[in-house]
């Protein structure tokens, strides 16, 4: 039973609605910031002042290896964090009465792909049609924006949430997670934690944990006339894929066993995500490199599909004398994540499909993801109930990412009412 009068309810609603054109303006505002990873500084200075104008205590740091790689959730890096910039906005009630709650999204996104193949330029955003157009649109600027303004409307409406509530934009959700488990190990935590990843308007359910790893293939260099002496590092790197094509085939066949993913036709992909070798056209190529993303079910460990991974190329590399004689090397760095399962029949939940309802009249559906989310940090290590919810999106990391604008207002909706419910409500 909702703490919040059908009275209430409908100023808060309204004031949602009276700010939706300021709020996909400021989504625009996000998404022309081209926040790739080790380039989120710019829109993170721009979101502390917004916060820190509004009122809010503000926090901010960068996040540093030496602070997070003892911690299981960490994710080995090859890249700087030179500029890896966290923001948390606090907000304080005068008398805790409610329960705490974090208001997630992450700032960083992936690039845009050709320029050319994009309607319009990725970093320029256009609604057309009901929908938002540009990359992070989706993911997830208009999340934060919405998190931003589902506050914002309490406030508009005269309320502030009785209890503490943490803003926070995090960097490098597309490449590690290291961002939110960087904002556990600071300290934040609550009773709740809130994301709205582009779902569909449905609640996150369960998600895949997530590797990234990189082969490498040293060939032997020959001119083309004598092809047959030289080793072609291209073509063993794909002989190394085909093989790992067997052991995602092994992965996805026992879904059966993974009930929450039996639905899904293909629910773990491997994907060839980055190519790079050979210095010329008329020479065998003298080496390969191959990045690759690979995903596994709640509850199987990272390391354990690191000796999958492992002894499958071992084994491949054994059946085929050239590359036994010149044996590839394996690394790990970027993600290195488990998957996480929401149990059904927690107060967040409940509470959320309420506010959902009286929002939007509409019930708020379960969705189970095979993609990487931060909600397994808060999960896993932080013994928090996570909600990730947030808008309808297409063509997430594709080309004209775009975001329906209609779900980013009922999502906002539902959230307010949410805040409203889960933290209680003070007089400003
Ligand atoms: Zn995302």
């Amino acid at each position: 039973m909702s703490a919040v009068s059908p009275a209430l309810r409908e100023k808060i609603l309204a004031a949602v609605d009276a700010g939706f054109d300021r709020q996909i303006e400021f989504t625009k505002e996000l998404v022309r910031f081209p926040s790739l990873r080790g380039n989120e500084a710019p829109v993170q200075d721009f979101i502390h002042a917004e916060l820190g104008r509004r009122g809010y205590a503000m926090d901010r740091w960068r996040v540093r290896e030496e602070d997070i790689r003892h911690h299981p959730g960490f994710s080995p890096i090859a890249v700087s964090y030179e500029q890896a910039w966290c923001v948390v906005g606090t907000h304080r009630p005068k008398a805790e009465k409610g329960r705490s709650l974090i208001l997630n999204s992450h700032i960083d996104v992936v690039p845009s792909g050709p320029v050319d193949m994009w309607r319009d330029h990725p970093f320029d955003p256009k609604v057309r049609d009901g929908w938002l157009y540009g990359r992070g649109g989706a993911d997830m600027k208009a999340g934060t924006a919405l998190n931003i303004f589902a506050m914002d409307a309490l406030r508009d409406a005269g309320f502030r949430p009785a209890a503490t509530v943490h803003l926070e934009t995090v960097m490098d959700e597309e490449s590690t997670g290291n961002g939110a488990l960087s904002s556990l190990v600071r300290g934040y935590k609550a009773d709740a934690w809130f994301c709205p990843e582009p779902e569909d308007e449905c609640l996150a359910r369960a998600n895949a944990g997530v590797v990234w790893f990189k082969i490498e293939v040293r060939g032997r260099p020959a001119h083309t006339r004598e092809m047959q002496q030289g080793f072609n590092a291209i073509d063993a790197a794909y002989r190394l894929v085909g093989a790992l094509r067997e052991l995602e085939k092994r992965y996805n066949e026992d879904k059966k066993n993974h009930p929450l993913f039996a639905d899904d036709p293909h629910p773990l992909n491997l994907n060839l995500g980055q190519i790079r070798g050979g210095d010329w056209t008329s020479m065998v190529p003298a080496w390969c490199e191959v990045e690759l993303r690979f995903a596994m079910y709640p509850g199987i460990s990272a390391e354990q599909v690191k000796r999958d991974v492992e002894s499958c190329i071992a084994a491949a590399v054994a059946r085929d004398s050239a590359l036994a004689n010149n044996p590839p090397k394996v690394s790990w760095h970027g993600f290195f994540c488990e998957g996480f399962v929401l149990a059904p029949g927690s107060d967040a939940e409940t509470t959320l499909k309420a506010a959902g309802l009286a929002a939007n009249n509409r019930a708020i559906g379960d969705l189970v993801t095979p993609a990487y989310l931060d909600a397994r940090v808060p999960a896993l290590y932080g013994g928090m109930p996570v909600l990730v919810y947030g808008p309808t999106g297409r063509e997430i990391h594709g080309i004209d990412e775009r975001c329906d604008v209609e779900s980013i207002r009922r999502c906002t909706r539902t959230l307010a009412l949410f805040i409203a419910d889960w933290c209680g409500l003070e007089p400003i």
